[in-house]
């Protein structure tokens, strides 16, 4: 895991990768290499975001 790793600026190529807006924590996150098969489909920034709003917004948690 490698989620401390600061990705504020990014050094290269930036028009050369596609970006997408993640849906859960709103934060925009770049093209990768894994994802270069169903980026189409790719929504979340991070597994974290993808299993379920994360730790970042427990807020959401239902709320009887
Ligand atoms: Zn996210």
């Amino acid at each position: 895991m490698t989620a401390r790793t600061a990705s504020a600026k990014w050094k290269g190529n930036k028009a050369a990768l596609p970006s997408k807006i993640c849906t859960v924590c709103h934060r925009p996150f770049q093209w990768r290499k894994k994802w270069e098969k169903h980026w189409h489909e790719v929504v979340y920034c991070s597994q974290r975001c993808r299993r379920g709003r994360g730790a970042r917004v427990r807020r959401q948690i239902e709320t009887p």
